[in-house]
């Protein structure tokens, strides 16, 4: 799968739109066990926080938090798609949804490890 030096991705509707550097091609692309991913469903890749740039309709993305509050979950407030958020595992990342990139087909990535979110050491206490 073949990443361009800045990619574009797109929410369903078209309003928000981000462009993401992806050096490292696809990097650890991934579902997670916590409670919001596994409800999600989404296969997450991991970019950093400095690539990611939102082009387009950031004032239509609605922020998403709970739990620990520390991860940001952001989906579009028009078609609900979810983009991107920023990980709670690693704060320097977001981690972004495949299945919004620009002419990348989510099905041909699986099968798609699973990460043990639902064991993140903030929650064992
Ligand atoms: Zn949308």
């Amino acid at each position: 799968m073949e990443m361009k030096p800045v990619h574009q991705a797109s929410c369903h509707c078209g309003a928000v739109v981000l462009e993401l550097k992806m050096p490292n091609g696809l990097e650890d692309p991934r579902r997670c066990s916590c409670s919001m991913c596994r409800k999600r469903g989404a296969i997450a890749a991991s970019v950093l926080l400095e690539n990611l740039k939102i082009v387009k309709g950031e004032d239509n993305l609605t922020l998403y938090q709970f739990n620990t509050m520390t991860a940001k979950h952001y989906f579009c407030k028009t078609c609900g798609i979810y983009t991107h958020h920023q990980r709670r595992s690693n704060p320097h990342q977001f981690a972004i949804n495949v299945a919004c990139l620009e002419g990348v087909n989510p099905y041909e990535l699986e099968p798609v490890k699973i990460y043990d979110g639902i064991h993140h050491p903030s929650d064992q206490n």
